[in-house]
């Protein structure tokens, strides 16, 4: 009987509980983190053995709490270092992407204490009204880490350009439709009260390589993208260097091949246009009429406009000649770029990310024989190319770093 009692009152108390949630659905939907908060609260730990309900709504509310169970430990374990870490400065990081956006807090040596992540929906929103959210959850993720925005040392913003980080502003990214003119440094200063640093992503992120990952120790660093596009972060000096208005390190549109293919940027024959991921996978369609992309082929499905870089490095992995083929000729004038930018600037290493990270040695391999081909040795012998080696956590690091720098 009062076995039978206590089921009622769980499955009463659980019934109530969604009622009370349907009335702040609206809330929680703007406030994610805090609905976890909440259902720990309200829950803590009693849920897996208690109510026999459907599996799923036991296993639902069990991974929040989980996962809030995690999250507490790592809040109480930052607690506990509290005294320690008063002395480092606590620093939020905002990382602002065409399809995903995060606010995190980060201490000075890399670790990251607290991240909130969501969709941009640019083409929802209005620039301000994303700033604006973005500023609730970095208030959000201070309080939940029980701290004050007056302890908090900066915030660092990493951002696609074009951009004036010395204005803050934001000219139009290709990925944030839309953005014309926002001014987000001044924007974010006056809802957060504390200094913002506003800086273009491959700026940032080589700023993060520099100081977490295959850049650590080096003076001069050169980091470079090889994505969607090429671009790159220059440390010169043990310090960031931007040129004269923002616009040093744009190392993907000089020219490697004069009358070359068309380059986003309208000039042709820039590196971008020849070693970036869409390029390969031209080259990759180009080559079709000598009947030898098969693999590459199947891998995308049998469409030839479906063929991307991933899969040419796919196919090159399994050994597929033609694939391996592609990789050589993109690496090569990925190499020509970078013996021109070894002869610049004489760097101590030179960093490259995405494809060069996912291809390895395939595309590595060709670099290296380039730069040694065409530039001087006394400049190559003192120059080690590099993957990246922040991998998923270089864009949260970025913004860390900006604060850091
Ligand atoms: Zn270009």
């Amino acid at each position: 009987m009062i076995g039978q009692f206590s089921v009622l009152f769980q499955v009463w108390g659980l019934v109530h509980f969604f009622r009370v949630f349907r009335v702040f659905r609206g809330f929680y939907s703007h406030n994610p983190e805090l609905l976890r908060v909440h259902l720990f609260r309200v829950f803590r730990g009693r849920i897996a053995f208690r109510i026999p309900i459907s599996g799923f709504i036991t296993a639902t509310l069990n991974s929040y709490v989980s996962e809030l169970a995690s999250r507490v430990a790592a809040l109480s374990s930052y607690k506990g270092r509290e005294r320690h870490l008063m002395a480092e400065p606590v620093i939020l990081g905002i990382d602002i992407g065409g399809t995903k956006s995060a606010v995190l807090l980060g201490a000075a040596n890399g670790e990251i204490l607290y991240r909130l992540g969501e969709e941009t929906r640019a083409n929802e929103r209005t620039p301000y009204e994303i700033l604006d959210r973005l500023a609730e959850m970095a208030k959000e993720a201070v309080r939940t880490m029980g701290l004050s925005l007056s302890e908090v040392r900066g915030v660092g913003i990493s951002c696609g350009g074009p951009l004036d980080s010395k204005t803050g502003v934001v000219y139009s990214p290709p990925n944030l439709p839309g953005w014309q003119a926002i001014p987000v440094k001044a924007h974010l200063e006056k809802a957060l009260g504390i200094p913002v640093i506003v800086e273009n992503d491959a700026n940032a992120t080589a700023l993060a390589e520099w100081m977490f990952g295959a850049g650590r120790g080096a003076n001069n660093v050169v980091f470079m993208t090889m994505g969607t596009g090429i671009g790159a972060g220059l440390i010169l000096d043990g310090k960031l260097y931007r040129g004269t208005n923002d616009l040093a390190g744009e190392l993907g549109h000089q020219t490697i091949l004069i009358n070359g293919p068309l380059c986003n940027c309208g000039k042709r024959g820039c590196l971008e246009a020849l070693a970036s991921g869409p390029s390969i996978a031209r080259l990759a369609r180009e080559s079709m009429m000598y009947g030898r992309h098969k693999r590459v082929l199947a891998l995308a499905g049998g469409k030839p406009d479906d063929i991307t870089a991933r899969h040419v490095v796919e196919a090159a992995q399994e050994g597929d000649p033609f694939a391996i083929q592609i990789l050589d000729e993109a690496g090569t004038y990925m190499g020509v770029g970078i013996a021109n930018v070894i002869q610049t600037l004489n760097p101590e290493r030179v960093i490259l990310g995405t494809i060069a990270v996912h291809a390895g040695e395939l595309i590595m391999e060709p670099i290296r024989r380039a730069v040694r081909e065409y530039a001087w040795e006394r400049a190559w012998k003192v120059c080690k190319i590099l993957p990246a080696e922040l991998g998923d956590r270089a864009q949260d690091l970025a913004a860390i770093a900006l604060v850091l720098q």
